[in-house]
């Protein structure tokens, strides 16, 4: 069952044409991997999924909602895009902690002021949470108190506090220092096991191997392949993937 349907999807910045029209279906349980160079479009895409940028072409699916690009932004698109965001959980490479809550607070926040939950209730979610993402001991702590990767983790809670359809990952791990960026892989990979759609962009080979049911490389706006990771990695059929992949193994 397909839960992210994207259609010729296309984004331009004045003459620049950054997403070249873009074709996409993912399935429910899906973890796809999106790779490619420095200013392929990989983030411009995940911002176009959620309408942080509009596109300037094509059409998204997500779950029940479906909205054209370019439209007329008239109340119904508007909320029709809000009710999208809510189902769509995105971690970016820098945290974005309210730095004046603490973790559990950060948790909570979407919850309550989102969903209508019970502050009660939102806590108890919220520390939930926290313990899923191995932070149980920390629920008091400021951001300020916690190290990058233990942001990270609160971050990818506050997301699954809304209970997200599928969650967007750009680049979770690489504003981290090296140390750090085992714990929150594994928590993406934890996810993956339960069954979390996910699209996640990333460097890390090893773990796109280990997670990605399939992996696609993206190159000046356009896929340019996919396939599973061994298809990618050990057979690539396209130049410029082998090219990428001699670079950066
Ligand atoms: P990637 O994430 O693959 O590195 P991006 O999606 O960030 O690539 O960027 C793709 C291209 O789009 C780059 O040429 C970048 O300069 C351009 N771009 C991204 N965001 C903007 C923006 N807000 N305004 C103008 N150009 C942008
Ligand atoms: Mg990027």
């Amino acid at each position: 069952m397909s839960i992210i349907q994207i259609t010729n999807l296309k984004k331009s910045f004045g003459l620049n044409e950054v997403l070249q029209g873009i074709d996409l279906t993912i399935n429910k349980s899906e973890v796809v991997v999106i790779m490619g160079p420095s200013g392929s479009g990989k983030s411009t895409f995940l911002r176009c999924l959620t309408f942080l940028e509009e596109p300037s072409d094509g059409i998204i699916e997500i779950g029940e909602f479906t909205v054209l690009a370019g439209g007329k932004i008239e109340r119904k698109r508007k909320k029709v895009i809000r009710e999208l965001r809510k189902k769509t959980g995105f971690v970016f490479q820098s945290f974005n902690l309210f730095p004046h809550k603490t973790a559990i607070e950060n948790v909570m926040e979407g919850p309550i002021i989102i969903h209508g939950t019970k502050p009660v209730e939102a806590r108890k979610l919220a520390e939930a949470l926290l313990i899923k993402v191995g932070l149980g001991d920390r629920c008091d702590h400021y951001p300020a108190q916690l190290s990058g990767g233990q942001q990270q983790r609160v971050a990818i809670a506050r997301s699954l506090a809304l209970n997200p359809l599928v969650m967007l990952f750009d680049e979770p791990t690489s504003a981290l220092d090296p140390e750090l960026v085992r714990e929150v892989l594994q928590v993406i990979k934890d996810l993956a096991q339960e069954g979390m759609t996910m699209i996640i962009v990333t460097h890390e080979m090893n773990f796109a191997k280990d997670v990605a049911d399939r992996i696609v490389f993206m190159d000046e706006g356009l896929i340019v392949e996919q396939g599973t990771s061994a298809e990618i990695f050990q057979t690539p059929k396209e130049e410029r993937t082998r090219r990428f992949l001699s670079k950066v193994e």
